[in-house]
């Protein structure tokens, strides 16, 4: 009973469009008709995602942080829409097109894919707000990056700074643009994907099954590169996964809390002897210190030379300046 209630309405539906698409184009308003059916739409075949929705701002899917990374669905309005039933895509003269190009449901899955972190559920580059440095500016060259990017063209970024200025919420507001334009992206801490890649790896190759995907798709997003020990078998993956994607002219956008100018690597003999002078002290991080270059070794560190513009970020530790109000 509830498949023949649902082929009813879809006859309902269709009548309803069948009877705006007989209205002339100027003509809109809402309609109704004599069996009760009735919608705002405005005009034969006009999804309710052309018209703005506060619900999810008009892009059709709603983010959402239910796990340890962040989900995306279709918004209700989309779902309830009484034109394309949901479908986010319709028949228009026995052609199947989309709504809207990209559809909200391909954005929600990329989204889903994406493994952003959870706790980046509002990051955008209208929710940035460490102005403290350069920031602002920072955060306009990537949403340029963002709107301007298209396969095979764009080179990378590789985003230096020290710890809190928002490295990781640029990176992910990034992700966020281009996914919305469509783009598939996949987002990866460094040392995390590292020891994921070990468990899955034998014969000293990566498992490429893992690695599939990290090639594949369209940006690939890699927080805190540097960070870990940086065996040669480390070395070699961050290489593998660089060249491997440049090769195929697929970008890699990156941050990283070492320095990126030869000031930073020329000082990082001084910066060894401190962290041994203060390696005794408990809120001591090696992790601070060092370039780059350092850290992943020159035949690493020139690859990202030349397949990534460098840039980097100043400004007050924001996590800091929270806690102290
Ligand atoms: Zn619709
Ligand atoms: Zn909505």
């Amino acid at each position: 009973m509830v498949g023949d209630s649902q082929d009813n309405s879809k006859h309902r539906v269709s009548r309803l469009i069948d009877r705006f698409s007989n209205l002339p184009a100027s003509n809109s308003g809402s309609i109704s008709t004599s069996d009760g059916l009735s919608g705002s739409i405005s005009r034969s075949g006009i999804c309710q995602m052309k018209f703005p929705q506060s619900c999810c701002g008009g892009t059709g899917y709603v983010l959402f942080a239910e796990n340890a990374t962040l989900s995306a669905r279709v918004c209700d309005c989309i779902k309830n829409c009484l034109v394309c039933q949901g479908q986010t895509r319709m028949v228009i003269d026995g052609t199947a097109r989309s709504c809207v190009e990209p559809s909200p449901r391909k954005i929600a899955g990329i989204m889903t894919n994406a493994q952003l972190p959870a706790r980046y559920l509002n990051a955008g580059f209208d929710t940035f707000t460490n102005h403290s440095g350069n920031g602002r500016q920072v955060a306009a060259r990537m949403q340029k990056w963002a709107q301007t990017f298209s396969p095979n063209a764009s080179t990378g970024l590789l985003i230096g700074g020290s710890v809190g200025v928002g490295k990781t919420f640029l990176l992910v507001a990034l992700a966020k643009a281009l996914a919305a334009r469509g783009f598939s992206v996949c987002f990866a801490d460094f040392f995390q994907l590292l020891s994921e890649l070990k468990a899955g790896y034998s014969d000293g190759k990566a498992d490429p099954h893992m690695m599939a995907p990290l090639m594949s798709c369209d940006v690939l997003f890699i927080d805190e590169l540097g960070k870990g020990r940086n065996t040669e078998w480390e070395k070699t993956i961050a290489d593998t996964l660089i060249a491997g994607r440049y090769n195929q002219k697929r970008p890699v956008v990156a941050s990283t809390n070492y320095g990126l100018t030869a000031d930073a690597t020329q000082a990082v003999s001084f910066n060894i002897d401190l962290e041994r002078s203060l390696s005794n002290r408990s809120d001591f991080s090696p992790e601070v210190f060092g370039s780059l270059e350092s850290r992943l070794g020159s035949r690493v560190f020139s690859r990202l030379r030349e397949t990534m513009e460098f840039t980097e970020v100043t400004g007050d530790d924001f996590r800091r300046r929270g806690a102290r109000g």
